[in-house]
């Protein structure tokens, strides 16, 4: 495989010196599984649940969240589906669920922050739903956390899943196998990546949220776009401290961030050492055929040099040569 000519669409990839590297595509719903297969996706990388939930009066039922994580399982028989909980709040706002106002939405209720809520019983029932269709589909599920910042969180996350299990008639997370993972997408998260990753089977590196949270930077404010660049040092020592401490704990980590679909930068995080590339569909077969372009032991001292770098134009002054 690889070489120049026509993109790399049905085969697994691997670096030129022999170094899988899996490709998987960002999803919201279930039509979009049918293109991210024809471009290639080995698998589902972040399936964005919330996008379930939008556009209708009420929250999908438990039944109905089975039926459509169920389709995205049997959509990829032979890979994995890696499924978001719920991330709402911040600028995910759905309307029926009636939450509070708050002065820095991004800084308050998200993720799994609202998920383990008490008085909402959203997150009990998703657990039971992506079960039941892990227990029944075809592919393998993984479940992930959003927006964790803390072991606690992870923990109360674990005992939720545990009860759901409990809950649902033959359907231990055991006896369905699936495998958990937290996203790093905080400061505190990349900090504790270690712990976390010592508590789960692998991680998967939100840059867009990370990197604004490392650079104190809006994703959606154009002023200061700018700093809201992943290549920045920070962000990229940040993504390395995660990666060694994954792979410490024999986790596998993955990136579903915008940047993992720009195949001008695949070389530098196949270099970091991530294991997985989640992105939307289009980017794919670009993004396969640049993987299996690239020598890993080279882009590895090549990412060391970007990641050392003090400033991001000697980032990209070490991508460029
Ligand atoms: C991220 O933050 O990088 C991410 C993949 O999640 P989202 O863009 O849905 O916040
Ligand atoms: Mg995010």
């Amino acid at each position: 495989a690889g070489g120049s000519g026509a993109a790399i669409v049905d085969e697994t990839v691997t670096t030129t010196d022999g170094r899988h590297i899996e490709v998987a595509a960002n999803i919201g719903q279930p039509a979009e599984l049918e293109p991210a297969a024809e471009r290639g996706a080995d698998g589902v990388g972040l399936y964005r649940t919330e996008f379930l939930f939008l556009d209708r009066e009420g929250p999908p039922s438990e039944d109905e969240q089975y039926e459509a994580i169920r389709e995205a399982l049997d959509a990829f028989p032979d890979g994995r589906v890696v499924v978001r909980t719920l991330d709402i709040g911040g600028d995910k706002r759905i309307p029926y669920l009636d939450l509070p106002d708050e002065e820095n939405p991004f800084l308050g209720e998200r993720g799994i922050r609202r998920s383990l809520d008490p008085d909402s019983d959203l997150f009990a029932t998703q657990l039971r739903a992506l079960l039941r269709a892990a227990a029944d589909g075809a592919g393998d599920l993984a479940i992930m956390f959003p927006l964790v910042a803390t072991v606690k969180e992870l923990d109360a996350a674990l005992d939720a899943l545990d009860a759901a299990a409990a809950d649902v008639e033959d359907c231990s997370a055991d006896a369905v196998d699936i495998e958990v993972g937290v996203m790093i997408e905080t400061p505190s998260a990349a900090f504790m990546a270690d712990e976390l990753a010592a508590r789960v089977d692998f991680l998967s590196i939100g840059t867009n949220d990370l990197t604004q949270y490392v650079m104190a930077a809006d994703r959606e404010n154009e002023r200061v776009g700018d700093l809201h660049d992943p290549t920045h040092p920070g962000v990229l020592r940040a993504i390395h401290r995660t990666v060694r401490a994954a792979h410490a704990e024999d986790a596998w980590v993955g990136l579903c961030g915008e940047m993992a679909g720009d195949p001008e930068l695949t070389e530098l995080l196949v270099g970091l050492g991530l294991d997985e590339l989640s992105m939307s569909a289009v980017t794919i077969p670009e993004v396969k055929t640049a993987v299996s372009e690239t020598e890993y032991s080279a882009a590895s001292e090549r990412a060391d040099h970007a990641r050392l770098a003090a400033t991001r134009s000697e980032v990209h002054t070490t991508l460029d040569t």
